[in-house]
């Protein structure tokens, strides 16, 4: 699939439910209402569009939400889509969790064909680990780290620079990286979904963010990439790998490789525009066929980047979609 850009998408991000566990602040209001059970895709129709996708040219895929871990029976779909790395149509198939239920998954996962996971962690301070995830609880979290490595998986923590409220995190987190082998990537806050209030408190461009750790360490840029956004840098005496996502900062649009299915079945183009199309209502009331066509509609309707600075700006351009509609 090439989009009107000339950039070729093989990448998909579905989000199995928009539900979750933890209630992080930056994520989405403390009470937030979800989707009825029906209007979300089941897991046969996930399946179904899962090999449209691939027909079409995905090759790898990410499942997230929301907590991909919480949706009931989630292990028959993992098993399913797992049965695509097995005959090599897909080259990957990962997840993003919130690692509350790894302990309990890991083995799933890895049985699956998974090689590795993005954990997401803001912090190893229980108390302010309370606190940013509204009632988490770390020691679980870590527990669920501990068994993912232990069944194989490669683990990415995912950490969020957050003003005033992690950046003491930083160097902790990265020593406990580099310690147990697992990369870390830190995200700038996006201005997504409303009735988050602390966006302009929250925000820290991850050059501020980073700032102490360049005093004290030696950043080396890598050539790597992964199917991601990330720039990656390796930390010296570390030996730690540091990707940085800067989508507020430092747009990476140029390169995106990503589409996004939500829970409800709509494909979102990109994270930060309401640009869709419903593949749920072509696959309830249409013909096979209708899906491939409303693909090709889609990434006609890829827009060559997101607005999140302008969003950021003025909040009356804000979209109304937390991250966990269309997964992180
Ligand atoms: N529940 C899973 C988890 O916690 O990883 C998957 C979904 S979560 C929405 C995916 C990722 O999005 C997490 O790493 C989370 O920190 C990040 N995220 C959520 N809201 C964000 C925002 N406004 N800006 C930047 N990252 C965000």
């Amino acid at each position: 699939m090439i989009d009107g850009f000339g950039r070729s998408i093989d990448y998909l991000r579905i989000s199995v439910t928009d539900r979750c566990n933890f209630r992080c602040t930056y994520c989405m209001p403390e009470m937030q209402s979800f989707l009825p059970h029906p209007d979300l895709l089941s897991y046969d129709e996930i399946t179904t569009l899962v090999a449209r996708f691939i027909d079409h040219g995905i090759r790898k895929i990410r499942l997230t939400g929301g907590e991909p871990l919480v949706r009931r029976d989630i292990a028959v779909l993992i098993n399913a889509l797992g049965q695509h790395v097995k005959s090599g149509a897909l080259e990957e198939l990962t997840m993003t969790t919130n690692g509350s239920r790894l302990e309990q998954f890991a083995p799933i996962l890895a049985s699956a064909g998974m090689k590795r996971i993005n954990v997401s962690l803001d912090t190893l301070d229980p108390e302010q680990f309370k606190t940013i995830s509204r009632g988490g609880d770390l020691d679980t979290v870590l527990k669920g780290i501990h068994a993912a490595k232990a069944n194989g998986l490669a683990i990415k923590i995912n950490m969020v620079a957050l003003k005033g409220e992690n950046e003491d995190a930083l160097i902790p987190m990265m020593a406990f990286c580099a310690e147990h082998g697992f990369d870390l990537t830190l995200i700038e806050t996006m201005p997504l979904g409303t009735g988050v209030s602390e966006r302009e408190a929250q925000y820290i461009s991850l050059d501020a963010f980073t700032a102490p750790i360049r005093q004290q360490y030696d950043l080396h840029p890598l050539a790597h990439k992964s199917a991601g956004p990330a720039r990656y840098w390796r930390v010296d005496p570390l030996g730690l790998r540091l990707g940085l996502i800067t989508p507020m900062s430092q747009n990476f649009c140029d390169h995106c490789n990503r589409i996004r299915l939500t829970t409800d079945g709509k494909i979102y183009m990109c994270l930060g525009s309401e640009l869709h199309v419903d593949l749920r209502k072509a696959l309830r009331e249409g013909v096979p066929s209708d899906v491939d066509h409303l693909l090709q509609t889609a990434l006609r309707l890829k827009p060559q980047r997101h607005e999140f600075e302008n969003q950021f700006a003025q909040p009356d351009l804000r979209l109304k979609r937390h991250m966990n509609a269309t997964g992180g």
